[in-house]
């Protein structure tokens, strides 16, 4: 009871092939929660079942204590930020933000702006307002992805490898925001390579290994475990990547 995330014997499959093999987890609101984990390891299945983007073979997922459908469906509480943006191209930078709300939220068109003007400031990015996506860094590209994310108020924000199409000195800038949303106490999961950025605000860090979480607990705890060795080789591995 109480939680905001409650995953109960989550399996998932395609096809024959399971990818997530009866997973629990309950995550607080105001948790932020750093997962690890190779390529494969189904991070990212994880995260797209809580988000309501992919079907439910077995299994139960609620967040605030109502169970998500088996068939999928997206749940305004929990908000999503892609690897690649997901920008549609051909709006700017505020229609980016105020369409969305317009139609799902069916906010007036000044208060959508209102509130897009507000959450471009929040990103350092009020000047960016009238320019198409085509003239921003990729770093700049994300933060309005996250703009646009925040303005439905969700209550679980959700980051899939948010910085790993971008150069370092960018993928900073992003951390710097996603940091800014930690002390104001937003519930998140963050799926990232990038450890030594995670570790400076994460609650707690999972490492999912063929689909189970292998080893939880506070980055300290995770980050110096010496038993488990696939973890070190992962840690060693990412680390070097990082360098
Ligand atoms: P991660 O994000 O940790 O790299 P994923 O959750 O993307 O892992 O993938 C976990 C496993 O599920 C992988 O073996 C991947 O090939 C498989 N998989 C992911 N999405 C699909 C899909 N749509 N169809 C078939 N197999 C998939
Ligand atoms: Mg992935």
């Amino acid at each position: 009871m109480g939680e905001l995330i409650q995953v109960t014997n989550l399996t998932k499959s395609y096809g024959s092939v399971t990818v997530l093999h009866s997973l629990s987890l309950q995550v607080h609101s105001g948790e932020i929660i750093g997962i690890i984990g190779s390529s494969g390891s189904g991070k990212s299945t994880l995260v797209r079942c809580i988000a309501g983007l992919e079907p439910i073979a077995s299994g139960e997922i609620r967040i605030d204590d109502t169970p998500i459908s088996k068939s999928g469906g997206t749940n305004r509480k929990v908000g999503m930020v892609f690897q690649n943006f997901n920008l549609f191209p051909h709006y700017t930078v505020g229609e980016n933000i105020t369409m969305p709300l317009k139609t799902v939220l069916k906010a007036r068109p000044d208060a959508a702006e209102t509130k897009a003007h507000y959450l471009l400031e929040k990103v350092h990015l009020s000047e960016k307002y009238d320019q198409y996506p085509s003239s921003l860094s990729g770093g700049q590209k994300q933060r309005v992805a996250i703009a646009r994310a925040l303005a439905m108020e969700p209550e679980i924000l959700i980051f899939d490898e948010p910085t790993s199409s971008l150069d370092p000195e960018l993928s900073h800038e992003v951390f710097e925001t996603i940091s800014q949303l930690a002390k104001e106490g937003q519930t998140m999961l963050i799926v990232t390579h990038q450890i030594n950025a995670i570790r400076r605000f994460a609650t707690r860090i999972l490492f999912l290994n063929n689909g189970a979480i292998e080893e939880e607990g506070t980055p300290e705890d995770v980050f110096s475990n010496r038993e488990n060795t696939t973890l070190r080789n992962f840690i060693r591995q990412v680390e070097f990547e990082d360098l």
